[in-house]
């Protein structure tokens, strides 16, 4: 369903996406990181820079404990506040605990948002798919995603996709979701690559659809489409998307094909589903990342 916004004076505006983000995101870095705070600090210019795409900015509330527990550990979540490092790519930095409780207060906004029909991103660093049931990895430490899963299953979806473009498997969400009724997973990604799982179907829910390294584009765009499809004849009643853009030709820690345009049809595509709909940006990494999120975006809205 559709909503119009008054924007003042005679005009009525058909929509406008919202961006989850907050700048306090941005605050922990190491040196050498892929992860770094300028992917969302650059992000945010870009998106405000351009006036194609009407843009209304919120900031994430909170998460609850008893959200977070139904996707992980109470050892794993304690774990946060330990300052030791999680493993050679998963720093501990201070605070991690709240930015990345921060991060899961978004995706959980972004479900609300859907919800009530609106078309939203959440834009917030740490990304979430790595993290499993009990450990932190690969740049992640609480797996946004799957707690949103978790919250929209105990809110009434029925029937819940997720679809995983990052162009390494969400080996998080597949540990989280695995059999778990209600919910199908879908991962399209590259194979061999970190973090190693993800070359089969596992379960009868979560769905995997590995790509050679260097697979030519359009066979990395067929996979994705058959994901897709496949995503479809699930008839699911909400969708979550997440959102990495480290499939794209030339980000540096993965040897994917995608270009901006794919990122735009991928928007497309799924805006064309017409269920509700929320994305999580996971992984990105190069210095295109803005005109990817924004081809995306404008592909979700119909531009
Ligand atoms: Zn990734």
């Amino acid at each position: 369903m559709r909503k119009f916004i008054f924007t003042g004076g005679n005009s009525w505006l058909d929509f406008r996406v919202t961006i989850i983000t907050d700048e306090h995101c941005t605050g922990y870095s190491r040196a050498g990181h892929p992860d770094r705070p300028q992917r969302i600090a650059a992000t945010v210019v870009r998106l405000k820079s351009q006036t194609e795409l009407p843009i209304t900015w919120l900031a994430p509330t909170i998460a609850t404990d008893e959200q977070i527990l139904r996707a992980h550990t109470p050892e794993m979540l304690a774990r946060l506040n330990v300052p030791e490092d999680f493993d050679a790519d998963t720093p501990y930095f201070e605070n991690i605990s709240g930015y990345a409780r921060a991060s899961v207060a978004a995706a959980l906004d972004a479900l609300k948002l859907a919800r009530d029909g609106k078309t939203v991103f959440s834009l917030m660093r740490p990304p979430g798919h790595h993290a499993t049931r009990g450990k932190q990895m690969g740049f992640c430490y609480l797996n946004n995603m799957a707690i949103a899963v978790l919250e929209a299953a105990a809110n009434g979806f029925k029937r819940i996709a997720v679809i995983d473009f990052d162009v390494h498997h969400g080996n998080g969400t597949e540990d989280i979701l695995l059999n778990r009724p209600g919910t199908e997973f879908f991962s399209v990604h590259e194979h061999p690559s970190y973090p190693d799982t993800g070359a089969e179907n596992r379960g009868w829910n979560c769905f995997n659809y590995p790509v050679a390294p260097d697979a030519p584009r359009l066979m990395y765009r067929a996979k994705l489409a058959q994901a897709l499809d496949d995503l479809r004849s699930f008839r699911p009643d909400l969708v979550a998307v997440s959102a990495g853009f480290d499939a794209y030709v030339r980000d540096p820690l993965a040897d994917g094909t995608l270009l901006p345009e794919d990122f735009h049809w991928l928007g497309q595509t799924l805006r064309a589903l017409s269920v509700p709909m929320f994305s999580l940006l996971e992984g990105g990494y190069s210095r295109d990342l803005p005109e990817l999120i924004l081809a995306y975006l404008k592909g979700v809205e119909g531009k």
